[in-house]
């Protein structure tokens, strides 16, 4: 028999103008990602179909479930839009399946076939109570719910519907940089920026040789796996350690987070006008750390004027952790190597910083030329899931 893996679109098909841009977004990531792989791809308004062989199923199932804007997607089984082929279909399916009891639901955008869906319904359960032993109908809960689309171009078969991860294709938006630490947030904050469409750079910050190789070679960890999510990540990594140093040289001790992280962020911005990114992601979490509280988040902000979109903004540390599992990232983030954040950390950092202390206590040292030294200097790391093209630049 004859099978296609069938895609809804779910969450897409409530955008009316951009859909066309939404549904070929997907298409263009779906045709990418399964590269390599002896298939045919279709799309139209509803759903997209691929043709595949059936050795290679699980592997595009898997790579199918890393894929923003599929809602559901099922493997059915194809023929012709025409009343003897269907049933014949129909039984053969269910003769192969074991229940004891079943329904079928079929839905006819095909208009020219000349039979309702409801009267079709019942002719083809009575086919299989005819032909199969000791089963009866229930419209309830059915063992078995055989769901026949008939289309113009053709009728789809089938009975198990898998859940695909939602959001939008990755590229309906513009690019976002993502500030990504070692941490367990800022991987699930990349993830979730992306599940909206955003396309993602990211950006680590390290301290050679306050910090470790292992630590960058964790974040390049991370970054893969997050780069199984869309075709490539670019990561950026700048080198802080002549900031951070003369943060901890000059600045007031329970300053220097909230100044860190205004060198953090006004980097950020640069980086965004460098590589046209429209916005700031990262993992901050209100309330997490002291550079974290909305007073904290409003000195630190105030540096630029481009949206910091900031995920997991509103979730527990638990529930943080929960996607970090999910997405396959948090077993590299609690390996223990050191980062830039936690090498330095104050023993009593302010929680409620004012902004004229910050400006006071940055302007103690000239930081405009170390950052433009800190961006000349930057190197930047192309990653995707696949080890190899990486490997020799470390
Ligand atoms: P995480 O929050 O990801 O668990 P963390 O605890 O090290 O890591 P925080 O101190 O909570 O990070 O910092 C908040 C956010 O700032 C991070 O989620 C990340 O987006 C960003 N950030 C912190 N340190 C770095 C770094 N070294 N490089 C890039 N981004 C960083
Ligand atoms: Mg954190």
């Amino acid at each position: 028999m004859n099978r296609v893996i069938l895609i809804k679109y779910g969450e897409l098909s409530t955008k009316k103008g951009n859909r066309n841009y939404f549904i070929k977004t997907l298409f263009n990531t779906v045709k990418n990602k399964l590269k390599g792989y002896d298939v045919s791809i279709f799309k139209d308004r509803a759903n997209m179909t691929i043709c595949f062989n059936d050795n290679d199923l699980e592997d595009i199932k898997n790579i199918i479930n890393k894929i923003f804007g599929i809602h559901t997607y099922s493997v059915a089984y194809v023929c012709e839009s025409e009343e003897e082929s269907i049933k014949s279909l129909v039984l053969e399916i269910a003769k192969e399946k074991e229940f004891k009891t079943f329904k079928v639901e079929t839905k006819r955008s095909d208009k020219e076939f000349p039979i309702h869906s409801q009267d079709f319904n019942r002719i083809l359960g009575g086919i299989i109570l005819k032909n199969i032993d000791n089963i009866k109908v229930d419209v309830h809960n059915p063992d078995l719910l055989l769901k026949v689309e008939i289309r113009e171009n053709g009728t789809y078969v089938y009975y198990d519907t898998y859940n695909g991860i939602g959001g939008y294709p990755v590229g309906t938006q513009p690019k976002g940089l993502l500030m990504l630490s070692g941490g367990i947030d800022s991987p699930v904050a990349g993830y979730l920026a992306m599940k909206r469409g955003v396309e993602l750079d990211a950006v680590y910050f390290e301290a050679i040789p306050h910090t470790s190789l292992e630590a960058r070679e964790k974040v390049i960890s991370l970054c893969r796996k997050l780069s199984a999510y869309t075709d490539k990540i670019n990561l950026h990594v700048i080198n802080f350690t002549n900031i951070q140093e003369n943060i901890y040289k000059n600045v007031r001790e329970d300053y220097c987070i909230t100044i860190m992280r205004r060198m953090m962020y006004r980097i950020m911005e640069r980086l965004c006008s460098l590589y046209k990114g429209y916005a700031i992601v990262n993992g901050e979490s209100i309330g997490q750390v002291a550079s974290q509280t909305l007073t904290s988040m409003n000195v630190i902000n105030s540096v630029t004027n481009l949206p910091v979109i900031r995920p997991v903004a509103c979730l527990d540390k638990l529930e943080i952790m929960d996607i970090a599992r999910k997405i396959d990232t948090y077993d590299i983030s609690i390996l223990p190597f050191e980062d830039c954040c936690t090498v330095f950390v104050p023993k009593h950092p302010v929680i409620n910083p004012k902004i004229d202390t910050a400006i006071y206590e940055e302007n103690k040292f000239d930081y405009n030329s170390m950052i433009d030294e800190a961006i000349n200097s930057m190197n930047t790391i192309v990653v995707t899931d696949k080890i190899d093209e990486y490997s020799d630049l470390l």
